[in-house]
């Protein structure tokens, strides 16, 4: 099973690459630029190769994030116009990262309402995906409902994916604080809640999963990240998670707390004592 964790590229691919190894990760994220700013990126092509030669070796597998500051539902013309613009960036560096595909956030309708929010949020979707169309997947990860956040729950995400020209080009990256945090499910409704991601075919169009534990209590409506067992979800709720079947093929990627990245290494390991 793929386990690892976010991985700073501050330093490059390759050196992400390694760190993902001595981590004892086989699947890591890294941000496209800078998380909380859209300045360009130019990507070292030398290093990105290393990098993902040094992946393909090691059967390892990444994912990008994109900054947080895009919205995809921005009623303002000049953000929709620097999302996309961004966005699409952000595909052409995550393919020549080699990832599987570049995660963003869905919409905020900022008090313009969910019906609007959503047409934007199809129609920013359709102008960055018809300027790409490269091998990378455009991951859409399910939010935490905070504020005016759209795309909570599996169907809305499927309705989203299908209602654009593209949903060949749209995976999901699900996000188990989110979906915790945004009512979804907890240790007693897990296998409803799996019947609903299969059901609505929003299961076989996840990518990638965010393995998260949640300092928030259940429907909190708030995006706080725990490590794994020591937050409101608990070691046995996400136990679940790590030993469905349906779910075995995927990458789980941790976006906890630490201090250091060092952390993750004893907390990957947690993972895999927790699957077996
Ligand atoms: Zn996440
Ligand atoms: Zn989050």
């Amino acid at each position: 099973m793929q386990i690892g964790c976010h991985i700073s590229i501050g330093k490059g691919l390759e050196k992400a690459a390694n760190q993902a190894l001595e981590l004892g990760a086989n699947a890591f994220q890294v941000f496209t630029k800078n998380p909380r700013g859209l300045r360009p990126k130019k990507v070292d092509v030398k290093d990105a190769a290393k990098g993902v030669a040094l992946c393909r070796e090691n059967n390892i597998a990444v994912v990008c994030h994109t900054p947080y500051i895009t919205n995809l539902s921005t009623p303002k013309e000049d953000l929709q116009e620097v999302t996309i613009r961004s966005i699409v960036e952000d595909l052409h560096i995550a393919e020549a990262y080699g990832a599987i595909g570049a995660v963003v956030h869905c919409g905020k309708h900022v008090g313009e309402g969910e019906e609007y929010g959503l047409k934007r949020m199809i129609e920013t979707l359709d102008l960055i995906l018809e300027q790409y169309d490269g091998p990378t997947k455009l991951l859409l990860e399910n939010t935490a409902g905070q504020g005016t956040e759209l795309g909570l729950d599996p169907k809305t995400l499927m309705d989203i994916r299908n209602a654009t020209k593209y949903p060949e080009k749209i995976g999901f990256c699900f996000d188990t604080c989110h979906a915790f945090a945004a009512g979804q499910w907890n240790e007693e409704t897990f296998e409803d809640f799996l019947q609903i991601m299969e059901e609505t075919g929003y299961l076989e169009n996840i990518e990638v999963i965010h393995f998260n534990d949640s300092k928030v209590p259940f429907d909190s409506r708030k995006d706080r990240h725990e490590k794994i067992g020591q937050g409101e979800i608990g070691e046995k709720a996400l136990q679940k998670f790590l030993q469905a079947k349906k779910l075995s093929h995927l990458p789980f990627i941790l976006e906890t707390p630490v201090a250091k990245e060092e952390e993750y290494k004893e907390e990957i390991l947690y993972l895999h004592d927790l699957r077996a």
